[in-house]
């Protein structure tokens, strides 16, 4: 069979009775490729007795196994330096996770997969309003952070200005905020996070964001943009603010219209999938479960069944935009960041929409979790606040507005503005580090 790779245009050209057929059509070429040039999928398939040759459709998708990032970690760790996952292609490019866990994970790319994904970023900007006209500020961590890069050539290929500034290591808060200013900058690229943080900065140091920035959209990417933070985010800079769902091993599947309801799957280049956690079935649109992805178009690392641990829904039913894409809900958190605390389940996220609701707290917080002497858990939400004094209705306040939301207590405490934040240095991250589990030392 004659594997022609798929080549993903900026342009959406299916219509939404076009996507079963263009995924069918696709899916034997992509197994049967993964079977040919891939030893980290001949291997599990073999395992389980699959003849990849019955694989003709998307229906029979799910008589392969499902694999996790633990799977990958496993891999590299029999294979050095790169794994087996990478397969047999001639690579040009190398992305690794940020390594918020251990090492970073390396995700090799071939020159069409690098082409396909920088494509994707094209779309997702040109939907976020982003246009030959506008200057485009990326202001996210320049190394092993795939989407500093894949944006940047996403904004290029729409005929913007792009403008690397990188995140806060290389270049200063304060001197990015001059750039943007002095440069005209009209859309800036960062994590949810910092957009906060440079406001903060910002006003700190006497600017006026509406009136001293021209900044009309945010796009953000790396960690789950929270409700409550993106109204945040556009209430101070005056802007849209945009989430983007993507990771190194899958490249750029969702992004958001300008309707901000949920994300569009990129539904010509990957196939989604909700199943339960536990049982691994799938579980039908609007019902919430881990989301498992299959790439049609990547040529190095393919994922094939991938449950990389995000909790969402499939919203199925259609968008004002027209766009013939499903939506991915917002994401509810990751399976690894879950807390159990006393036998209830809690999503970080969930806190953070709580603070966000006070907009005289700072950006940042940390949850720390520990037992207390009799073995019960222990949830506290350190926040930071402009003046220390008279704090204790706020407290029972932002007390109450966590417990309505999570449905358990916390106990809040308050710190000095720039205690937290310097301490998780939020200007160089790519992931949120918000909480903090003692429980996990015992
Ligand atoms: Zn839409």
């Amino acid at each position: 069979m004659e594997l022609a790779p798929l080549q993903i245009e900026p342009a959406i050209r299916l219509s939404a009775s076009e996507i079963p057929q263009h995924q069918d059509r696709l899916i034997q070429s992509v197994v049967m490729r993964a079977w040919e040039k891939v030893d980290f999928y001949r291997q599990r398939w073999s395992e389980h007795q699959i003849d990849p040759e019955s694989i003709r459709s998307v229906t029979d998708l799910k008589k392969l196994p499902i694999f996790r990032k633990q799977d990958i970690e496993a891999d590299l760790a029999a294979h050095p330096p790169f794994g087996s996952l990478q397969g047999n292609f001639h690579c040009v490019r190398l992305q690794g996770s940020s390594g918020s866990t251990g090492k970073p994970k390396p995700i090799l790319h071939t020159r069409l997969d690098w082409e396909n994904i920088t494509n994707l970023w094209a779309r997702r900007l040109s939907m976020q309003g982003v246009t030959a006209a506008d200057r485009v500020q990326v202001a996210f961590n320049f190394a092993l952070f795939i989407p500093s890069f894949t944006s940047l050539e996403g904004a290029m290929k729409l005929g913007a200005l792009a403008i690397p500034t990188g995140s806060g290591a290389v270049t200063p808060s304060l001197r990015q905020l001059e750039l943007a200013r002095d440069w005209g900058v009209t859309v800036m690229g960062t994590t949810g996070g910092y957009a906060l943080h440079l406001a903060a900065i910002a006003q700190e140091h006497g600017y006026d964001l509406k009136r001293d920035f021209n900044i009309r959209v945010m796009y953000h990417t790396g960690e789950p943009l929270v409700e409550e933070t993106r109204r945040r985010i556009e209430e101070l800079w005056g802007c849209k603010s945009y989430n983007n769902y993507g990771s190194v091993e899958t490249g750029a599947p969702a992004w958001e219209c300008v309707h901000q309801n949920g994300m569009h799957l990129n539904e010509d280049a990957y196939i989604f999938e909700i199943v339960d956690p536990v049982t691994l079935e799938p579980v039908p649109d609007g019902q919430e479960g881990a989301l498992v992805m299959t790439s049609l178009f990547k040529e190095a690392a393919p994922i094939i069944r991938y449950m990389i641990g995000d909790i969402a829904a499939i919203w199925s039913e259609p968008c004002a935009c027209g766009c013939s894409f499903r939506r991915l809900s917002p994401i509810r958190g990751r399976i690894d960041d879950m807390l159990k605390i006393r036998g209830t389940v809690v999503y970080p996220t969930a806190i953070e929409a709580a603070l966000r609701t006070f907009p005289m707290l700072a950006p940042e917080f940390r949850i720390v979790v520990d037992r207390t002497h009799d073995g019960a858990d222990y949830l506290e939400v350190q926040a930071e606040v402009q003046d220390l004094a008279e704090t204790s209705p706020l407290v029972n306040l932002i007390a109450h507005a966590i417990k309505q939301k999570i449905g358990c207590t916390a106990v809040v405490t308050l710190h000095a503005i720039g205690s937290l934040s310097g301490h998780e240095n939020v200007a160089a991250r790519t992931k949120n580090r918000y909480v903090v589990d003692k429980r996990k030392k015992l």
